[in-house]
């Protein structure tokens, strides 16, 4: 899809039972870019069907505390880089990136396709900072400091082409932060189908930091950091992963006991493991040329 190339080579089958019937999704390699893209690529019709609304996660409303704690991994990235400007947060979900950034620092806009979250985003950010068009239809009055993507390139049909539109939508010099699932991860590698973060077949792609570098050169910019962010998030990755493939291999009894009996080697495991084979996510920030 993004290089041209037409041939592909299978990396992984899964079948995934969920919508109205079990479903074979395959991962295809581009032997020339090294992109993996999940096959049948559903549309987003049939993936809405798939999204449920506890998929937007545990949200306690109207506590800023918890809202700036919950959001500290993305928000000391970006301001390790910028501290203000004008924001657009792609794929913003209920805002809440958005709202634990300081106002009187960053002006915020969002852009989230999901009516749900849509309007929610509005009611907690204001109606005129929260739109629901696609990335190619925005004709901002002034360019952006800043575009962030959290987990949400790999949802998008046409990653390269998003990407080219943020290039076009940033200053020059303008940043873009992208946090995805590490496909290249330790777990990824280790654990396959049952990788957490896989999830299928939501995930319409699958990076790395090798594959995503390229695509990002392609498009305009300049990779200025990779980061390996270990914590909570991947910690819930590993934990999610251990019991997929423990439910699987032991039936949802037998794995959960033999969960249970593991549990306690988990945080020393998944802390070496990240160090040295790369956590379940990885972050991306790159400078628009
Ligand atoms: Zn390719």
């Amino acid at each position: 899809m993004s290089c041209g190339a037409l041939a592909r080579e299978i990396v992984l089958e899964a079948t995934i039972d969920g919508g109205r019937a079990p479903r074979m999704f395959r991962l295809l390699r581009c032997p020339q870019c090294g992109l993996v893209m999940t096959s049948p690529c559903l549309g987003r019709l049939e993936l809405e069907e798939f999204y449920r609304p506890e998929y937007w996660g545990r949200v306690s409303a109207d506590d800023p505390g918890w809202i700036r704690r919950d959001q500290a991994p993305r928000t000391s990235f970006l301001e390790r880089f910028r501290q203000g400007g004008r924001i657009l947060d792609v794929g913003c979900g209920l805002g809440l990136f958005l709202l634990a950034l300081d106002p009187a620092r960053w002006d915020r806009y969002g852009i989230e396709v999901m009516p749900a979250a849509y309007r929610e985003a509005q009611r907690r950010l204001g109606a005129e900072r929260i739109i629901t068009e696609d990335l190619s239809d925005l004709t901002p009055g002034a360019p952006f400091d800043v575009i962030t993507f959290w987990d949400v390139l790999e949802h998008v049909p046409d990653p390269a082409a998003s990407l080219r539109q943020a290039a076009r939508l940033l200053k020059p010099g303008g940043l873009l932060l992208v946090r995805a699932p590490n496909f290249a991860s330790y777990l990824a590698r280790r654990y396959g189908a049952d990788w957490y973060a896989l999830s299928l077949p939501y995930h319409l792609f699958h990076f790395t930091p090798a594959t995503l570098t390229g695509m990002l050169e392609a498009a305009g910019f300049k990779v200025r950091a990779v980061g390996n962010p270990a914590g909570a998030e991947n910690y819930h990755a590993f934990k999610h992963t251990m019991l997929n493939r423990l439910t699987r291999l032991h039936g949802p009894r037998g794995g959960r006991w033999r969960y249970y009996f593991v549990k306690p080697a988990l945080r020393a495991w998944e802390y070496v493991s990240t160090r040295r084979g790369g956590g379940s996510s990885f972050e991306v920030c790159a400078e628009r040329l």
